[in-house]
This record gives structure tokens, C-alpha cells and sequence, in this order.
């Protein structure tokens, strides 16, 4: 499998060599002093916060990549983090909500080009509750949220493929 980014690293980050090589889709090594690069997948945490009327609630991107497409909260695990304090916080930050519950769904491989490096993502799913909306706020990398019934959901309006399988999931799904 070709590594996407092999024409991006052509340089040791360890002696400077200019042998520095792709050896798959997630490594590098350099030729000259054997330095091994590895670019594994990221873990990021994806929310499905329904409404008591069960509407589903998604976010618009404030930033590339898909600046101003619609979106759904959540984000990538810090070191040192598990998967649900990730969630809890990413959607406190975007939102100023409290996630009170989180239930596993499902996990979805994907890739996030940011700044013309392609990462791999390992995208895990979560139902959320929320029991207070009275506070939501649109905040660090979103510019606006808004509610929206699940069938109602056009995917043309989500600019990141990742999302737009998150919402075939959901669909075929039914939860
Ligand atoms: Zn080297």
C-alpha cells in the first residue's frame, strides 16, 4: 500500500540524511542511520448527541480542512488520554456542554489531510447524553451548531468523507 505521504518527508529527522525513505503506508526509515519514522493512526473520538426529541446535533467547522461544512463535535485524543475523557472534553470545549453519559458504538477508519500530510485516523463513535442545552455555546473550531432530525441530514452539507460514513452508520443503524 503507497504511503501518501512519501513525497512530503524526504529529509532524517534524526541526522539530516537525504535517504530517508518510505518503507510502507505508516513508516519511514532512513538508509543512512537506520532511523525508523512511524505516522500511526491517530484516535479521535466522534459525538452523537441526540435531543430529548431526538434531534441530532451538529456543528459547522470553523477551520480547513472543509472550512464552513457541517460537521459532528469531537476530536483528537491527547496523549496521556483515554478515548471518553477526550470526548467529554472536546465537546465541553466546542460547545460548553457536559456529556452525563457515553455508549460506545462503533469505530470507523479514516484519513484528515491537514496542511497536505494525510493522517490515518481511527475514528471511535459514542451516543451522548446531555442533559442541559440551556448553556451551548459554539466555540474553539466551530462557528455554529444547529439541531437536525437524522433523516433530514444531507450529507452533501458534510465536508469530510469521514463524516459523511458516520452518517450511513447512523442511518443504517437506527439508533
Ligand atoms: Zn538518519
Amino acid at each position: 500500500m503507497k504511503n501518501p505521504n512519501s513525497h512530503l518527508f524526504n529529509f532524517c529527522p534524526r541526522c539530516g540524511e537525504k535517504n530517508f525513505t518510505a518503507v510502507n503506508k505508516k513508516s519511514f526509515q532512513c538508509a543512512e542511520c537506520r532511523f525508523n519514522f512511524y505516522l500511526n493512526c491517530a484516535a479521535a473520538a466522534i459525538a452523537l448527541i441526540f435531543t430529548p426529541d431526538n434531534k441530532l446535533l451538529v456543528t459547522r467547522r470553523k477551520y480547513e480542512p472543509a472550512k464552513g461544512s457541517l460537521d459532528f463535535p469531537g476530536g483528537f485524543a491527547d496523549p496521556g488520554e483515554t478515548i471518553e475523557e477526550c470526548l467529554v472534553r472536546e465537546i465541553k470545549e466546542e460547545l460548553n456542554l457536559d456529556v452525563t453519559k457515553l455508549t460506545y458504538i462503533c469505530s470507523v477508519p479514516n484519513t484528515y489531510q491537514f496542511k497536505d500530510v494525510t493522517y490515518d485516523i481511527t475514528d471511535f463513535i459514542f451516543a451522548c447524553k446531555v442533559e442541559n442545552f440551556d448553556h451551548i455555546l459554539a466555540a474553539d473550531d466551530i462557528c455554529d451548531f444547529e439541531f437536525i432530525f437524522p433523516d433530514l441530514l444531507d450529507k452533501n452539507k458534510f465536508g469530510l468523507d469521514s463524516v459523511k460514513k458516520v452518517i450511513d452508520m447512523v442511518r443504517a443503524n437506527d439508533f
